[in-house]
């Protein structure tokens, strides 16, 4: 079925989450933050919300954290890309009508914008009008940074956030 509305397609989860919650508990809010390792598998898992600290038992835990945070954390051997691929900061704008020249327009001015400096990387952009017909969503900053440590996640959040308002003003 498709679902053109991000905050339709919430309920609609929401919904489906309700209908099994005889057999499945959710908690939204909540993130791992360590694994208890016994015998050479995770025993349990350490998440934290607004009860504090939890400690989740559980018979096999399946590690969906994007960057493998409880593989990770167990011991497991990681490895990651050098260089790392950029962050992209995704954003939206409303009211947005496409023609053939916004692409190309858009793409001049970011170039203008990195040669005067007050863009120091973008990617393409890219622009999809996927969410509705008036909607443009960006894909258009690259910020360098490792978002498994917390700090340069944080420092790359502010660029980006940044870089999308700079991108945004072009
Ligand atoms: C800008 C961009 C463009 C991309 N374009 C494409 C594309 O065109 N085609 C393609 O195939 N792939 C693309 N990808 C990659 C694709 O989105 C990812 O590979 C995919 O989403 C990974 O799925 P995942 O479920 O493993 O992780 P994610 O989708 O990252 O989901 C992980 C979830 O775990 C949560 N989480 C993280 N840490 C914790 C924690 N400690 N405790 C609790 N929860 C946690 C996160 O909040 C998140 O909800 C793109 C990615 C980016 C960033």
């Amino acid at each position: 079925m498709w679902i053109p509305n991000v905050e339709h397609f919430k309920v609609l989860t929401d919904e489906l989450i309700l209908q099994h919650s005889e057999k499945l508990k959710v908690l939204y809010h909540s993130v791992a933050c360590d694994v208890e390792v016994k015998e050479g598998r995770v025993a349990a898992v350490i998440i934290a919300n607004k009860d504090g600290l939890t400690r989740v038992e559980a018979k096999q835990v399946i590690d969906c954290t994007g960057d493998g945070d409880i593989a990770h954390w167990a011991g497991c051997p990681t490895i990651s890309s050098k260089p790392l691929m950029p962050l992209t900061m995704h954003f939206r704008i409303g009211n947005v009508i496409p023609t053939p020249e916004t692409k190309p327009a858009a793409k001049k001015v970011l170039i203008e914008a990195h040669k005067e400096g007050r863009l120091v990387n973008f990617y393409g952009p890219g622009l999809i009008f996927a969410f509705a017909k008036d909607e443009c969503y960006v894909h258009a900053t690259r910020v360098p940074a490792d978002a498994t440590n917390a700090a340069d996640f944080t420092r790359a959040e502010i660029q980006g956030r940044k870089d999308a308002w700079t991108i945004f003003n072009e």
